[in-house]
């Protein structure tokens, strides 16, 4: 996977990240380029697109910030995550095939690279719609080419164990002690989501 550049250039210059361990999905509220995106936050004042990557419609991914850089995308969570923002308004409709895919890939990707981490909806995070009630969030999660699965609670990684520990407790999950578990990554991760959405508050 290869990302497109639009070759676009910083009004000031960007601060390192040091930490990684999450990736927040947006939608752009609206159509067009990665270009438009990057002059209407850098008519705000910023340096430029907040977001690290722009998944198109079309399924073209382009490249946004440099994805070592802190972005601007998601209030007091930068510091740590990688910002994608998807081209459309998922309040309004459906996501095709082509973008789907995209985004999926480019998750792949920032994951066999960087290790697992967290993927939420800026929702998740912050007092907003986005991305939108209609952004197919358990399918953006899915991964059954690298489906594996945990046996035991101790097997879960610790990113999702708490959420796998309430499930338990809330009795939805079977398994005495979390022995027999046998939940998959990608039942983990949708789960973890939710969680973090307040689903089992
Ligand atoms: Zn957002």
């Amino acid at each position: 996977m290869t990302p497109l550049d639009a070759g676009l250039s910083w009004a000031r210059a960007l601060t390192e990240r040091v930490v990684t361990d999450a990736v927040v999905l947006h939608h752009a509220a609206a159509d067009g380029s990665v270009e438009a995106v990057h002059q209407s936050h850098l008519a705000r004042g910023w340096a430029g697109i907040g977001y690290h990557y722009y998944v198109r419609k079309d399924g073209t991914i382009w490249l946004g910030r440099p994805e070592w850089a802190v972005g601007g995308h998601t209030s007091g969570e930068n510091w740590h995550s990688i910002g994608v923002c998807f081209e459309g308004n998922f309040e309004a409709e459906a996501m095709g095939e082509a973008q789907l895919a995209a985004g999926r890939e480019l998750l792949a990707d920032i994951i066999a690279r960087r290790g697992e981490l967290e993927i939420l909806p800026h929702r998740a995070l912050s007092a907003t719609a986005c991305p939108g009630k209609n952004f197919p969030l358990t399918e953006m999660l899915r991964r059954e080419e690298t489906a594996v699965v945990y046996a035991k609670l101790g097997d879960v990684p610790e990113y999702y164990r708490a959420t796998i520990e309430k499930l338990i407790a809330l009795g939805a999950l079977r398994g005495v002690g979390g022995d027999e578990l046998n939940v998959d990554e990608t039942y983990c991760r949708v789960m973890t989501t939710l969680d973090r959405m307040g689903i089992f508050d």
